[in-house]
């Protein structure tokens, strides 16, 4: 399997700013140190990608920086080339990850999972939807037909959901906090909303409920999961009480079901707030680890059938 990382395309904000950029460099060298060679740069997603889940209006406006006040406002990052090429590299991360999961079983974005943006705007430090360009990408090339989006960051995917709203090949289930942002939200194939200060236990029923559902009502050829490390109890904008343990028990049910299933799967790490960087970036590499030791065991297992067989 391999591991897409864009933190060294660098996207300036002013001092002070609320997002944690800095946990996106801290991940990849934790993961550099266990998994290093596994490591890629992905291309960015092209235009014809992009306008595959985007406006072509509004892939023009981000590109040439000629958003308005109001628009740029709401993505809540201040335009530049950078910020362009940024959020076209983070995109063209989980398209890469889909591919890496198709061929290996399974492909990594260390960013990515930005489902707050829509099909004609962003919101919520979201630009482009990684998710929706990867799966449309998916299926233009003809790779897959049907593809589950496995969407646990602790705020509703309504950018997801509103681009494939009336779109049967791609199922979008959403795993969140009800009283949490968006406060207006869509409709996904599935959601299921958690009250404030859910702990693992009930996350964890919640989601041991509603997953397999989602999985048997989509059939899918390929699923994206959106890992978000922002349903976690020291998160500035989560709103539930989950451990560390927890979310760990959270990935081994997602990679497990999947796996069991025998359904690809491409991971993103979405969002992730808590004072504590160390904090967020300890449960990114925790799904990170998770994946690697289910798809080195799967490798391993599959070179002792060869080496009995022969
Ligand atoms: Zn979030």
């Amino acid at each position: 399997m391999l591991i897409y990382y864009t933190d060294h395309f660098v996207l300036p904000l002013p001092p002070g700013h609320r997002f944690p950029m800095r946990k996106y460099a801290a991940l990849r060298e934790r993961v550099a140190a266990v998994a290093g060679p596994l490591l890629r740069e992905p291309p960015g997603a092209t235009d014809d990608q992009l306008a595959r889940a985007h406006d072509t209006a509004y892939i023009t406006a981000v590109s040439s920086g000629t958003l308005d006040t109001c628009a740029q406002r709401r993505i809540g990052f201040p335009w530049s080339p950078a910020m362009v090429e940024r959020s076209r590299r983070s995109a063209g991360a989980t398209v890469a990850a889909c591919r890496s999961a198709l061929v290996h079983g399974c492909g990594i974005n260390l960013g990515g999972g930005t489902h707050h943006a829509h099909r004609d705007f962003g919101e919520g430090f979201c630009v482009f939807n990684d998710a929706a360009v990867a799966a449309r990408a998916m299926q233009s090339e003809r790779r897959v037909e049907r593809v589950l989006i496995v969407d646990l960051d602790v705020h509703q995917g309504d950018g997801t959901a509103a681009i494939f709203a009336g779109d049967s090949t791609t199922f979008t289930f959403s795993l969140h906090c009800r009283n949490n942002f968006p406060f207006r939200k869509c409709h996904s194939d599935l959601d299921v909303e958690l009250d404030d200060g859910a702990d693992d236990h009930a996350y964890l029923a919640a989601l041991c409920n509603a997953l397999p559902r989602a999985v048997e009502r989509s059939r899918p050829q390929l699923a994206i999961y959106l890992a978000g490390a922002d349903p976690f109890v020291d998160d500035r904008l989560g709103r539930l009480a989950l451990t560390k343990a927890g979310l760990a028990a959270r990935d081994r049910f997602v990679l497990d079901t999947l796996r069991d299933a025998g359904v690809p799967m491409a991971i993103a790490m979405a969002g992730g707030y808590a004072d504590r960087i160390d904090d967020i970036v300890d449960i990114h590499f925790a799904t990170v680890c998770c994946a690697l030791e289910r798809f080195r065991a799967m490798r391993k297992a599959v070179q002792t059938q060869a080496h009995r067989a022969a």
